[in-house]
């Protein structure tokens, strides 16, 4: 499909300071927007300035949250190139979450294409200082001006590009994390697996709670019986018990598939380590922690890529992990996957595409 392309007359000053660029508040010089429509498809994708979009008050993605998003990285690698890490596992799960909304399909092929050609336009804004990239945020939002409820018939999907800082300034410090065992985020059947903004609605008073005890993220538990481990919101989570690399299994549909997550597995994999993707209880980790068995736990996703948890609040009781440092596994794999995305060691595995 022929993309248009209507670039900005006045680009804007890049930022000068890329040790201060922080996350999601600057945005590029021009944005993706592609619309479908029922009978036609998607259709007519542009480039154009970044701006505000127009809606009608009552468009119904507004209303009933029927949106579904993307988030992922470019990077500048030292030779200058500019790179994508696993861009079409993003795409294919853009689709599953689209699925499960009702959303029309997106064609990776085509989607991969206006990221490229966006990328293409705007690669000045990847930042070069170490640690920082490009984030990219693909999202899809039900526009018809309708009140009513049912799937939408109009869509517009959009590609925005924010420069974004290191994650980690100063090491890898790790973070304090609350169980939360009175909210629940997704449930068997529910939305859990995909990317839509009603997930992050449903975690916004935790997270607040969470806030004001000092903690900086919550740890949900399943949505049934609030007892065993789902994920981080924003993260998925990792446990290492003895020389056991555990994870809680995607089958029940309530956690999101990360990417990182899916890397970070094959990665130990790879490295002969021993890695269960199965159900684990927060009694399960209480009990290797004071046992002495639990060796490091740790979030995946791709703003942070590895996050090593210090502590972790259960109740009333507080488990300090590892000495509130991280840990060798959670290291190495946080040495590897930078590597591979920043283009500074070698990507065996075929992960990162070339702009
Ligand atoms: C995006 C996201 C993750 C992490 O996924 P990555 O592909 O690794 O970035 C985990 N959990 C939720 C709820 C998410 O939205």
């Amino acid at each position: 499909m022929e993309i248009k392309k209507n670039l900005t007359t006045s680009p804007k000053a890049k930022p000068t300071d890329e040790s201060k660029l922080g996350f999601g508040h600057i945005f590029t010089d021009h944005m993706l927007i592609m619309p479908y429509d029922e009978g036609q498809g998607w259709h007519d994708p542009e480039i154009v300035p970044y701006d505000n979009i127009s809606l009608s008050p009552a468009a119904m993605c507004l209303h009933y949250g029927q949106t579904v998003f993307e988030g992922m990285k470019a990077y500048r690698r030292a030779d200058n190139k500019i790179q994508l890490f696993r861009p079409e596992e993003n795409f294919k799960r853009l689709n599953k979450s689209n699925e499960r909304l009702v959303i029309p399909e997106l064609p990776v092929d085509l989607a991969m294409q206006c990221l490229r050609e966006l990328l293409e336009v705007d690669k000045d804004w990847v930042p070069s200082l170490d640690g920082t990239s490009l984030y990219i945020r693909p999202f899809i939002i039900a526009v018809d001006p309708f009140l009513g409820v049912r799937p939408g018939s109009q869509y517009l999907f959009i590609i925005v590009l924010s420069p974004s800082g290191a994650y980690y300034a100063s090491g890898l410090d790790p973070v304090n994390i609350y169980v939360e065992d009175k909210y629940v985020r997704a449930v068997r059947g529910g939305m859990g697996f995909a990317k839509t903004g009603g997930n992050y609605a449903a975690s916004l008073h935790s997270q607040d709670d969470a806030h004001k005890l000092n903690y900086s993220q919550v740890l949900w538990l399943d949505g049934v019986e609030q007892k065993y481990i789902e994920e981080v919101g924003a993260m998925n989570i990792f446990f290492v018990i003895d020389d056991e690399v555990v994870t809680p299994t995607l089958e029940v549909g309530s956690i999101l598939g990360g990417i990182t997550r899916k890397s970070a597995i094959e990665l130990c994999r790879s490295w002969g380590m021993k890695v269960s993707e199965r159900r684990i209880s927060i009694q399960e980790v209480a009990d290797a922690y004071d046992q002495g068995r639990l060796k490091e736990v740790f979030g995946t996703g791709t703003a942070a890529v590895i996050s090593p948890v210090g502590h972790l609040k259960w109740g009333d009781k507080v488990m300090e992990i590892n000495d509130n440092k991280i840990g060798a596994v959670s290291q190495r794999i946080y040495d590897t996957l930078t590597g591979i995305q920043w283009g500074k060691i070698e990507d065996t595995f075929g992960w990162t595409v070339e702009l």
